[in-house]
């Protein structure tokens, strides 16, 4: 069975004290949440306050991007190791805004991937048409070559350290969520892609989460779906009440 996931990604918010204070907030606010995974992505310059703040509780911690290799000479980059060292779990990667404001391609995404697993990182890929794709009926295509390229000279064996988030970039902050039926349809065609690259029971243990302006009111939607398995959450995770609504809608 997989555990669902429920990932706040604070983006580009919270300084130290600033994260410490919502971290609390959470642990506070989420104890006694069974059968489900929670984390948080703070800024990478928060991971140390947060950590202090959950410790000795459920909730986790993730990256929001690392670099693809283990060392050396790449000013302002982080890697695997440190973030390990830090206490995260998982790590995000390929989010569209890494892709759009960041250059990060899919050949990028992939190294990334193999860093992560390399290391002690879980992870969490994100994949996700723009909105002309999907007006265009191009989302399958976008989403089978993003999971394609991102999983290349990916061993099977890792499936159970992966998770996937289908995260459509026209949903992605703007308020407009997409439906539980699209989102159902997305993570279809993505496990139906990585069954075709490991086969049935590898690609049967990937999570597949739903990312885009989820909110407290529209949780329970995707949460009620057996076949999504969580959400990445951005702007709702920064507000205490709002993302402990959205751990507890269900799943
Ligand atoms: C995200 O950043 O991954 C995200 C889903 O953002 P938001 O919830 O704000 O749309």
């Amino acid at each position: 069975m997989r555990k669902p996931l429920i990932l706040g990604n604070w983006k580009m918010h919270t300084t130290p004290a600033e994260a410490h204070v919502l971290a609390r907030e959470l642990v506070h606010l989420l104890h006694g949440v069974m059968n489900r995974e929670v984390a948080v992505a703070p800024p990478f310059t928060s991971l140390a306050a947060a950590r202090a703040a959950i410790a000795g509780s459920d909730l986790r911690l993730a990256a929001q991007d690392l670099h693809w290799e283990d060392r050396g000479p790449f000013t302002g980059a982080i890697s695997h190791s440190m973030l390990e060292a830090l206490g995260c779990v998982h790590a995000l990667v390929g989010h569209s805004e890494r892709r759009i404001y960041f250059g990060e391609t899919d050949h990028l995404v992939n190294r990334k991937i193999h860093a992560a697993l390399r290391g002690g990182l879980h992870p969490v890929l994100c994949v996700g048409e723009e909105e002309d794709e999907r007006e265009a009926g191009r989302y399958q295509e976008v989403l089978v070559r993003q999971v394609d390229r991102a999983l290349e000279e990916v061993a099977s064996g890792f499936a159970t350290r992966l998770t996937v988030a289908y995260e459509p970039v026209w949903a992605i902050g703007t308020g407009r969520a997409a439906t539980v039926h699209d989102a159902v349809d997305a993570n279809r065609i993505i496990r139906h892609q990585l069954e075709l690259l490991w086969g049935e029971k590898p690609a049967a243990a990937v999570r597949i989460l739903y990312g885009g302006s989820v909110s407290a009111a529209n949780a329970a939607g995707f949460a009620s779906h057996p076949e999504v398995d969580g959400v990445l959450v951005g702007g709702a995770s920064l507000v205490a009440a709002e993302f402990a609504a959205i751990v507890r809608a269900g799943w």
